[in-house]
């Protein structure tokens, strides 16, 4: 099981628009029903309005990214009111002032919150591709290249919505280890709980991992770093309904001895109906976690895999 963390305990950047702030260029907002109704009963947002932080007024002339030759800059369509160094700068110091934060939520498509295909232009106003990233967004992620992030839009997909949850949790459980002091001890223990999570999202990771913690050739330090730069970047990939199944028949191996016969078969056809895509997978895992209850065994039980979030947020019933 995941380390349980407070609402308090999680903090979560976010574009102030998408949690209601009516602080867009027409002077409205973009709620986000997920962040604002359902992940906002879990973590605690700060949030961001560059453009307002910046000193542009609400409402204000749009803005857009319009690429000169090598330069990206922010401003209006015309190139007047270039607002890139001030809105850079502030991304900095948020960015500079963000180790606390476990996750960001940034609205999709705008020039300076867009974490990816924001429309660009041509300084004669011509569109070109849309692979801009946000000018505030491009600064925070820089800074923290571990940092979960995510759009709003993305988030209503539920394979995005519950891999970027997933994530943020088992940020927030790192960044607590680290905060008590890291040792080769809790390194271990902690990839203990994650070797299903792992497992199902990327096998080659998942191996690699294990390699690398079994290394004495380094520094606990290093390989900590090491270590969380390749869980996120597994993490990161979208865990497929193979990959899960996969890592659903390793689990189902620890019961074989505790379960009867038609017990053993239940489970078996559970798993099935996974991996043909008859059921979600919230189906079988409650019946894993129901065995678990009635067949106590302590790897299993601090299996991150298991119960990743607060099981109210419902990210397993939809796919
Ligand atoms: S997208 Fe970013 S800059 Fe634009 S209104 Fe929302 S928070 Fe402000």
């Amino acid at each position: 099981m995941s380390k349980k963390f407070e609402k308090e305990d999680i903090i979560i950047g976010i574009s102030a628009c998408l949690i209601g702030e009516k602080v867009r260029f027409d002077a409205s907002n973009k709620p986000s029903n997920f962040c604002i109704k359902e992940l906002g009963q879990h973590v605690t947002y700060k949030a961001y309005c560059p453009e307002v932080a910046v000193g542009l007024p609400i409402p204000r002339p749009t803005i857009r990214l319009i690429k000169d030759q090598d330069m990206i800059k922010v401003s209006r369509p015309d190139g007047s009111g270039d607002v890139t160094s001030a809105i850079k700068a502030y991304g900095k110091k948020v960015a500079s002032l963000s180790a606390n934060l476990s996750g960001y939520v940034f609205c999709a498509k705008s020039p300076t919150c867009g974490m990816e295909r924001v429309k660009v232009y041509s300084p004669t106003g011509d569109p070109l591709q849309a692979k801009g990233i946000g000018v505030f967004s491009r600064e925070i992620m820089k800074a923290n290249p571990l940092l979960p992030c995510e759009e709003n839009g993305r988030l209503n997909d539920p394979i995005l919505r519950e891999n970027f949850v997933a994530r943020v949790y088992a940020y927030r459980h790192w960044q607590a280890v680290v905060e008590s002091g890291i040792s080769k001890h809790k390194l271990t223990s902690f990839h203990a709980q994650y070797k299903y999570t792992v497992m199902s999202h990327d096998l080659v990771a998942y191996k690699e991992l294990g390699r690398l913690l079994a290394r004495a050739d380094m520094a606990v330090e290093e390989m900590a770093e090491q270590y969380i730069a390749g869980l996120m970047a597994a993490l990161t990939k979208t865990a497929s309904r193979k990959n899960h199944s996969n890592t659903l028949s390793h689990i189902q191996g620890y019961f074989s001895k505790f379960l009867n016969k038609e017990q053993r078969k239940e489970l078996s056809a559970q798993v099935d109906a996974y991996r043909t895509g008859l059921v979600p997978l919230m189906v079988p895992l409650t019946l894993i976690n129901h065995y678990l209850l009635a067949h106590p065994n302590d790897y299993l039980a601090q299996q991150a895999y298991l119960n990743p979030y607060p099981e109210s947020l419902k990210l397993r019933y939809g796919y």
